[in-house]
């Protein structure tokens, strides 16, 4: 047999990690590796935090789970805290980001179905989206590479160019259930949305009677140096899918909505086994107890313009290798003006630095959230250092 018991969907490198520590990864024979990838911008905690650990061996020992049928003080306890931190007033968790975006779609066509318009069916997505590799997500994205082969995908998308208004103009129609859209596009290249695309959805969806969803999976739990991306752009969605850093590593997404948002979400049209059990609420209770402990928030927006400024300092000296930054807070971007794939791979290899490729030849820089400034000093060096020798073999 030729296939490893491991699917072989991944191109996995040769780094093996079995153990983190704060913004450091180690592998099987010891080796360190400076980690600024975050498991794609999860690990906002970094690895092994305290309180994190401490709360989910809490609460693996006292109830780690329970079906939805019964009452949950811990679910409770994280929606309201999430409610209070928000425009949500309600949440429905997950275990992925994916099935937070199936929950953002099913609770943007079950609004108008309950309202008398079930022909409003269409969602509107953007080029180069990323919302995830369900049916449904991979519906509402023209990659395609993400799509080869898995037709048919649902009817009822329509892709228009990002941060494009005059597309989504002309795509709005009455037949339109809702935008759905990243406001900083991770995958496609760490893109912020400008902020009159996001104002200009927010007025064409008010005047279309139809729902502004917004993926924050990757944005949100702040990573930009808000808790969400949307109160930096002053926009607010109707809807909201969440994952990633909400559990700090434990698997946990959510799909946030406000009361008229999620009219049709009644009794028995949605749910999840796991979604929201004792174990993953105690994780994003944890998480959401750091988030909020005061100067965290303002502490990931000085370390993102450190981090950004000691960028834009250093990319004039390889001018020929890079284009620029783009990004907010601590998801940055590193524009090349060739394949970031193989640099990523280079700083890996040789370097034991983590940054994670995107689209539009970008590197995207995502530490912990927590990073401190010896570890952005420590990035910038290897970072140079890996542009020079990158760049002397390029010469060679
Ligand atoms: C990662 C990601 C998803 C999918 O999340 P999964 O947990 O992999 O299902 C959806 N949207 C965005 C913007 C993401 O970055």
């Amino acid at each position: 047999m030729a296939i490893t018991p491991l699917m072989p969907v991944y191109p996995r490198s040769a780094v093996r990690p079995v153990r983190g520590e704060g913004c450091y990864l180690f592998g099987e024979n010891g080796e360190r590796y400076l980690d600024f990838a975050s498991g794609i911008a999860v690990n906002a905690l970094g690895h092994g935090h305290p309180h994190l650990v401490e709360a989910i061996q809490r609460q693996a020992a006292t109830l780690m789970h329970v079906s939805n049928l019964y009452g949950s003080p811990q679910g409770e306890r994280l929606a309201q805290r999430l409610v209070d931190n928000s425009f949500a007033d309600t949440v429905f968790f997950t275990n992925s980001g994916a099935e937070a975006i199936e929950c953002a779609i099913k609770t943007a066509r079950r609004f108008h179905h309950v309202r008398g318009a079930a022909h409003r069916t269409e969602i509107i997505s953007f080029t180069n989206a990323f919302h995830g590799r369900t049916l449904g997500a991979i519906s509402a994205t023209n990659q395609e590479k993400l799509r080869d082969g898995f037709a048919p995908l649902l009817p009822g998308f329509a892709v228009v160019e990002f941060d494009d208004l005059d597309a989504a103009r002309a795509a709005a129609s009455d037949r339109t259930a809702g935008f759905l859209v990243e406001p900083i596009q991770g995958e496609g290249g760490v893109k912020p949305a400008s902020p009159a695309f996001l104002q200009g959805l927010r007025d064409l969806a008010d005047e279309h009677d139809a729902l502004l969803i917004f993926d924050e999976v990757q944005c949100g739990m702040g990573r930009t140096g808000a808790l969400f991306a949307y109160q930096k752009y002053g926009v607010t969605p109707d809807v909201m899918a969440i994952a990633k850093a909400i559990g700090g590593g434990f698997p946990l997404g959510a799909c946030l909505a406000t009361e008229s948002a999620a009219a049709g979400m009644t009794i028995g049209t949605h749910g999840s086994t796991y979604g929201g059990n004792p174990l993953a609420m105690a994780a994003g209770d944890a998480v959401l107890d750091v988030m909020s402990a005061p100067g965290f928030l303002p502490h990931v927006e000085r370390m993102g313009e450190r981090l950004r400024a000691s960028l834009e300092q250093f990319i004039p000296n390889h001018a020929d290798l890079f284009e620029g930054t783009r990004g907010m807070g601590l998801m940055l971007g590193l524009k090349m003006r060739s394949d970031s794939r193989a640099f990523v791979a280079h700083l890996r290899d040789h370097h034991g630095l983590l940054t994670v490729a995107a689209g539009e030849n970008v590197v995207r820089i995502l530490p912990p959230l927590v990073v401190e400034e010896a570890h952005l000093a420590e990035f910038m060096e290897k970072l140079s250092a890996g542009a020079a020798d990158y760049a002397r073999a390029a010469a060679a």
